[in-house]
């Protein structure tokens, strides 16, 4: 394995959608010293779909993922979409379904730390930039992510867990069904409330299951960033060792930030300046019944100082 102070340091944005990842990941990415990446980990996914870089291009077309392409390839000659999502996947899935033997979980480990370490150099590489934002979140397929790329990779990682009050994403999710029942499109059903606490529980528990004692963690609720965005930019900044100056200007300025090369599509829609608006519809809209739910997620809500008792 490569010594850890050759590899591109990532900061990595844990936690769940809908919870400002996609706008973090554009102010971040846009200090000089880092490149973004969107949501790197669902790359081979996303490549293999055929779907979009947030330039607009399909990956091996793009100017940038087209060259990373060609250079994983210089390691894995006969590297397909699903070939890489392959190894990621069975290292950074929150549990594999098989138990592997030993020696073969031994060689996935060996794979995927092929595989990533390659991908991050040439990212670094091809971007001219040391440190890499990696907003892959932490749902179940990437929910080994963090410790992956630390415990099997030997990257340096800089985890931001951002959360949010989980009553905000179960009126976010019921709005959404409610848009889609108006639309009178098929398929949508009120189990989305349910589902949404639910998956906040879930994906929360798992980023402090992947948290392993040699990763920098700090954590940024949403509600803070979105109250007072340069307060939190600074913050970071002190965390991550980097000067956010003059982001915080380009922000406050209103001054366009590019869409850069980001994956997954969410980053697509984060184009020109950015205005950033405190949502707390759900305060008025959420009800009753939801709220009683909601109290089920005390032991972590309360941990991040969310009142849903
Ligand atoms: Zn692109």
């Amino acid at each position: 394995m490569m010594s850890n102070n050759t590899l591109p340091r990532i900061i990595y944005i844990a936690g769940t959608g809908r919870s400002g990842s996609t706008l973090l990941d554009v102010l971040l990415s846009s200090h000089a010293a880092t490149f973004g990446t969107g949501e790197l980990g669902s790359f081979f996914l996303e490549w293999g779909r055929g779907n979009r870089c947030s330039c607009g291009e399909l990956y091996p077309e793009c100017a940038f993922w087209g060259e990373v392409i060609e250079r994983l390839k210089h390691v894995f000659p006969d590297l397909t979409p699903q070939m890489g999502e392959a190894i990621s996947r069975r290292v950074e899935a929150s549990s594999a379904p098989w138990r592997a033997p030993l020696r073969s979980r031994t060689h996935d480990r060996q794979r995927y730390a092929s595989l990533w370490q390659a991908m991050m150099q040439a990212i670094s590489d091809l971007s001219g930039r040391q440190v890499i934002v990696d907003s892959s979140k932490s749902s179940r397929p990437v929910a080994r992510r963090i410790s992956s790329l630390s415990k099997w990779a030997g990257f340096e990682l800089f985890v931001i867990h951002l959360v949010r009050d989980p009553r905000a994403l179960m009126w976010s999710a019921m709005r959404g069904s409610n848009r889609l029942l108006e639309a009178n499109q098929k398929g949508t059903f009120r189990g989305g409330v349910l589902r949404a606490l639910v998956g906040w529980n879930m994906t929360h528990a798992s980023v402090h299951r992947d948290q392993i004692a040699n990763t920098r963690l700090i954590r940024v609720r949403y509600e803070d960033f979105t109250a007072d965005p340069a307060q939190t930019l600074k913050d970071l900044g002190g965390f991550l060792g980097l000067d956010m100056d003059m982001v915080i200007e380009q922000m406050a300025a209103e001054r366009p930030f590019p869409s850069g090369h980001g994956v997954g599509g969410n980053r697509m829609r984060r184009q020109g300046p950015i205005h950033i608006k405190v949502d707390e519809e759900w305060k008025t809209a959420l009800p009753q019944y939801a709220r009683l739910l909601a109290s089920f997620s005390w032991p972590l809500a309360s941990r991040y100082g969310y009142d849903v008792l």
